[in-house]
């Protein structure tokens, strides 16, 4: 290290490693050890900046998925009639002022809708998971949704988690405070019923629109 010099840009050309925590044990701390500083002052010459900076814009995600206390996601088990289950789900949101998320596959946009409900929900903004957001909300709905590692990843920071989905073999049971073994096109109305009846009682104001 002794001979090395700064000027020589080959030896000090920018480095980067990154390393995955655990993959090394950590040393005992060693208080004897000393850096060297050494005073440097750089050249920098023009051919030097060959990368410059002319602008920066910070891209804000379309989905505030942040200030939502509930979120309601929904995967490929709405097949049977997307289009009816996707305004199931809408509505199913507006009623408890829930934000839509949706799995990975939804977001290729795999059956044909309406244009303009898939590219208000299929879209990559709304993927929960490895590939999409990290969410943790109140309570999170997985609406059809089987509960992949990639998707758990993404929403297992929920405090509450409910999902609704006919198969008790899904993976998502397991991450579940309450599983509710049925499919979207049944349960939906009934909470979405249950839920009017029950603002009604409380007075409180029907869907916000
Ligand atoms: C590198 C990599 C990264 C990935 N990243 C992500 C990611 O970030 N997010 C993500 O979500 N996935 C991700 N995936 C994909 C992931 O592995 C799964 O394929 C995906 O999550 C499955 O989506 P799904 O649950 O919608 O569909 P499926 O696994 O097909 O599950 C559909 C579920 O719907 C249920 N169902 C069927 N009919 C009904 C009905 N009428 N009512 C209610 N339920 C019904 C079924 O029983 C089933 O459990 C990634 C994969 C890879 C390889």
């Amino acid at each position: 290290m002794d001979n090395l010099n700064p000027e020589n840009k080959k030896e000090f050309y920018p480095q980067a490693c990154s390393i995955i925590p655990g993959v090394f044990p950590q040393i005992e701390r060693d208080t004897n050890r000393n850096g060297k500083i050494i005073d440097f002052t750089p050249t920098i010459l023009p051919e030097d900046l060959k990368v410059k900076i002319t602008g920066r814009r910070t891209i804000k995600n379309k989905v505030d998925f942040n200030n939502k206390k509930t979120i309601v996601s929904f995967g490929r088990g709405i097949k049977e009639t997307p289009e009816k289950n996707i305004k199931l789900i809408e509505k199913f949101a507006k009623e408890i002022e829930a934000e839509i998320g949706i799995s990975l596959p939804i977001s290729k946009k795999p059956y044909i809708i309406n244009e303009n409900l898939s590219s208000t929900y299929m879209i990559p903004d709304r993927v929960i998971g490895t590939s999409g957001r990290k969410v943790n909300p109140l309570v999170y709905f997985a609406v059809g949704i089987s509960g992949a590692v990639q998707h758990i990843a993404g929403m297992k920071e929920a405090e509450f988690v409910i999902s609704i989905n006919p198969d008790a073999e899904a993976p998502i049971i397991d991450e579940s405070d309450i599983f509710i073994k049925g499919k979207i096109e049944e349960v939906l109305p009934l909470l979405i019923n249950e839920i009017k009846k029950y603002k009604e009682k409380m007075q409180i104001p029907q869907e916000i629109k």
